[in-house]
């Protein structure tokens, strides 16, 4: 069974159709700059899903999201009582995730010599930033039920830098991995307690919600990204969602050189080129009408995949821990028993992998080594070899950043809980191109490729 030789992809982001008519009219009135309407009405587009999202209702325009005019501001009556503080938000549209996380750590004024708490279990996105600031991340593991950031590690590890550094961490990053929530309540209390600002990593987790509320809009700042793989794509992009208007300005201003206002060019501040392109933003906004579709489609893929695993023994779907989470399950994963036996297992890992994970545009970057001081299991490697034959792409979970020999000298506060998942665990393909015929055929494949 070959599936008509079609590939079965991790994720790729689908298009609505829309998207050429925002783009010829950024054309048409000559608006192919990293500023403009487009960008503009993106960042309401965004302002009010997160509105309606935390309300826990559809766009409340019925011509939205199909209309494609011009973007309407938000009416105040969308509001829910309770989120009042919410209605402060603000978006500022950038040209990548990794942009939004780093520009959020500037306007926090991390500097060189602080630290800053993030979530070891993340793609290094989260992390990079931090580096590039000159300060250290500090990882924090994760706890089982979300897999998401521990809330009584982290207190530990706030104490324990403070006794040996003698200063707080500058901030904590919190991650919201293949879309599930984390259990930011726990979180937010710690962080007030020591009085912490908190950034969320939401760029895997648009449209996922916690006790109704969308994930990004809980702490000082809230990360997106727009890259091809995650929800909606702008082919590359991010965005930043930040407290206040006067933050926007602020998160503007670094986005776009740290221009001071005179006539000519004066720079009192180190700014950086990390604007939203008035085109991108245009395939942004033709997504946007597709978003709640594609969130629905995610969810229903993760169902197809919970009941079709559930009677796999050592097989095990990560799920909702409960009715508080509302995963967007971006990315849907499961783990093996270590004793599970899959076919080829005793071949795994023998030969060296050429490119690099999800491609990286074809650079190749091999070391010509098959094996590192921490891998997956065997029957993860062969069941991920094994859906490879069946035209399935699949996926490790991410390697704890505090297993990354970049970050071998980076304190890190652990428990074992993220380093054992990334041992078992494997993404499946989720998103708006995987069908229903897509998830029977991969079951099935997972089912054959155990011995
Ligand atoms: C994708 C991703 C980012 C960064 O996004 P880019 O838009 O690719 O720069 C940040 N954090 C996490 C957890 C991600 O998965």
């Amino acid at each position: 069974m070959d599936n008509n030789n079609k590939r079965i992809l991790l994720c790729l982001a689908h298009m609505s159709g829309n998207e050429m008519k925002y783009i010829q009219e950024a054309f048409d009135t000559n608006w192919v700059v990293p500023l403009g309407p487009n960008v503009n009405g993106f960042e309401e587009d965004l302002k009010r899903f997160f509105i309606s999202k935390s309300e826990g209702q559809k766009f409340a325009n019925e011509k939205y999201p199909q209309s494609i005019q011009p973007h309407v501001d938000a009416p105040d009556n969308l509001w829910k009582e309770g989120y009042e503080e919410l209605k402060e938000k603000q978006i500022v549209a950038l040209c990548a995730g990794t942009a939004a996380v780093h520009l959020a750590l500037v306007a926090l004024g991390v500097k060189a010599g602080d630290e800053v708490i993030c979530q070891s279990f993340t793609f290094c996105a989260s992390s990079h930033p931090v580096t590039y600031q000159g300060a250290t991340p500090v990882f924090v593991d994760s706890e089982k039920d979300t897999w998401n950031m521990d809330p009584q590690l982290l207190e530990e590890a706030i104490k324990d830098r403070i006794k040996k550094t003698g200063k707080k961490p500058k901030a904590i990053i919190v991650v919201y991995l293949y879309g599930m929530p984390a259990k930011i309540n726990e979180i937010l209390e710690i962080a007030a307690k020591y009085d912490i600002p908190v950034i969320e990593d939401a760029a895997e987790g648009l449209g996922s919600r916690y006790n109704g509320q969308a994930v990004g809009t809980f702490g000082e700042f809230g990360v997106m990204s727009f890259n091809g793989n995650k929800m909606i794509t702008t082919s590359g992009g991010g965005a930043l969602i930040c407290p206040n208007a006067e933050m926007k300005n602020r998160i503007m201003f670094f986005a776009t050189q740290a221009r001071e206002a005179f006539p000519y060019y004066q720079h009192e501040e180190i700014g950086y080129n990390y604007r939203m392109s008035n085109i991108c933003a245009g395939i942004g906004r033709g997504q946007m009408t597709v978003l709640d579709e594609h969130i629905e489609h995610h969810k229903h893929v993760a169902d197809l995949y919970a009941k079709g695993l559930k009677e796999v023994k050592g097989v095990t779907f990560h799920d909702n821990p409960d009715s508080e989470y509302d995963s967007n399950f971006w990315l849907n994963t499961i783990t093996l028993d270590k004793d599970l036996k899959v076919k080829g297992q005793e071949k795994a890992y023998a030969q060296a992998v050429q490119g690099a994970v999800g491609g990286a545009a074809g650079v190749v970057h091999s070391t010509g080594q098959a094996h590192t001081a921490c891998e997956p299991n065997t029957n993860i490697e062969a069941m991920r070899m094994e859906l490879d034959k069946a035209n399935i792409e699949s996926r490790p979970l991410w390697k704890p950043m505090h297993l990354q020999p970049v970050y071998k000298n980076c304190p890190a506060y652990t428990n074992g809980v993220s380093e054992e998942l990334f041992k078992v665990g494997l993404c499946l393909p989720s998103g708006p191109l995987v069908s229903d015929e897509d998830v029977k055929y991969i079951i099935d494949a997972i089912k054959r490729s155990i011995a």
